[in-house]
């Protein structure tokens, strides 16, 4: 495996056995048929509680039974899930970063005692609702509101599982582009909250089994397939008040989660990267042409030095994001230069490999192309590669340019 600059020395005993374990968990349980589901448009769904008896979902927590492991540990098995596709990555940066860490971060005691535990051994599947048809990349201009009423009798509640008398809240609006949705048991959604003053972005845990919900599977895309993708309709769902994160008002909310999310997104492309460049290198020294094997052309080994010096210094910059992270000096800008850096390299780097695999190398028996079709998603959700480009702008700067 690619390591050029023997990064691999300096990991403690701890980050060596999660970057194993997920690395073999890989290769024994994805790679054999992850072809396949892509090809199908599924999502492996059995190995939901296998990666949550592993510790896959949110392992850089603390407590409710989260064994708190280093930022580099956890960026090393992004890294090493997304190896296998950017769907399994995409699983485990929703559930954990998305979803847990919300919840971890701004929710209540009995929020957090009721939902992580469940999450975390995958025994509970969550999302996370900021996306709106007509609100991307502005997520500050979306239109799914809260009000606040008086809670209603209990028959009038039939169908929602609420038990506590008292205010309730009622939720109305769409998003889209919601990553498990359709296989969802509780959605974080971002709304509105036109009861307060100001109107500020509040957190909802909404259990997708209430009257109202609705979570349609959005199919035929052309990239990240095996990865489930779908909306999530609101008409006048009623949730307990206690249903709300209390601990966070405003953007503020879903961006920290976003941070989280994207900081393992940097380290995920470098995975896939890298299992692009491998294919790449194992087939230039097997395959045979003009009497020997291609790796022996010059503008054969050009590809590989380039692509080799793109990955080691993704790296470079994802093990140092995590020496941030651990002392608490990561800032979102920082995040931003190394999700936008590290997977326009991924997709650009996983073309190359797909080109040096000649006409086997569009097909699903080999990983550069579907890498090279994930990362058109990972280049775009999140933040695109345009929006992190202007938060750069405006850090170097001072002067925004969004609008
Ligand atoms: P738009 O915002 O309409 O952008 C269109 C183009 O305009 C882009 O190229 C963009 O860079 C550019 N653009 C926009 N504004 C500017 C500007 N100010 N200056 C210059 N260029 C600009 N969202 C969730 O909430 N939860 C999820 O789980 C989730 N999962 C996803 C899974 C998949 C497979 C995909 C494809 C998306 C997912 N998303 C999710 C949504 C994703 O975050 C959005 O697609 C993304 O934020 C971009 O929004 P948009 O698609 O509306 O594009």
């Amino acid at each position: 495996m690619l390591d050029y600059v023997s990064l691999e020395e300096d990991l403690g005993e701890e980050e060596r056995m999660i970057r194993d374990t997920a690395r073999r968990f890989v290769e024994e349980e994805v790679k054999p048929d992850v072809g396949d589901h892509w090809i199908e448009g599924t999502f492996p769904t059995d190995l939901i509680p296998e990666m949550g008896e592993m510790g896959f979902y949110a392992p850089n927590l603390d407590g409710y039974g989260l064994p708190n492991v280093s930022e580099k540990a956890y960026g090393l098995l992004m890294q090493e899930l997304e190896a296998g596709d950017s769907g399994l990555r995409s699983m485990a940066s929703v559930q954990g970063a998305l979803v847990m860490y919300p919840i971890y971060a701004y929710g209540s005691e009995a929020q957090k005692e009721r939902w992580l535990p469940g999450l975390g051994t995958g025994e509970l599947v969550g999302c996370f609702g900021l996306t709106e048809p007509e609100h991307g990349s502005n997520p500050s201009g979306m239109e799914t509101y809260a009000e606040k009423r008086e809670a209603r009798s209990a028959s009038e509640r039939s169908g929602t599982t609420a038990e506590k008398e008292g205010d309730e809240y009622v939720l109305n609006g769409s998003k889209t582009w919601i990553t498990n949705s359709p296989i969802s048991d509780v959605a974080v959604v971002w709304a509105r909250d036109r009861s307060a003053e100001g109107n500020p972005v509040r957190g909802f845990l909404v259990e997708t089994d209430r009257d109202g919900v609705s979570t349609n599977k959005i199919d035929e895309k052309l990239s990240l397939r095996a990865s489930i993708t779908g909306e999530i309709g609101l008409n006048n769902v009623y949730v307990p008040e206690d249903a709300v994160l209390p601990g966070v008002e405003g953007m503020k909310g879903p961006l920290s989660c976003l941070t989280q999310a994207r900081y393992g997104i940097a380290w995920g492309a470098v995975g896939a990267a890298r299992d692009a460049f491998e294919t790449a290198r194992e087939y230039a020294t097997e395959r045979d042409q003009f009497g020997g094997p291609i790796g022996r052309f010059q503008l054969q080994q050009e590809k590989l030095a380039e692509m080799a010096t793109q990955i080691t210094t993704s790296q470079l910059l994802a093990h140092r994001l995590a020496d941030l992270k651990e002392r608490g000096d990561l800032r979102p800008q920082h995040v931003s230069m190394a999700k936008r850096n590290n997977v326009r390299m991924a997709r650009d780097q996983s073309r190359i490999a797909r080109e040096m695999l000649g006409g086997n190398g569009i097909t699903a028996d080999y990983s550069p192309m579907r890498h090279m079709a994930n990362m058109e998603t990972v280049y775009t959700y999140e933040g695109t590669h345009d929006i992190h480009t202007l938060i750069l702008g405006e850090d170097l700067t001072g002067i925004p340019a969004y609008e």
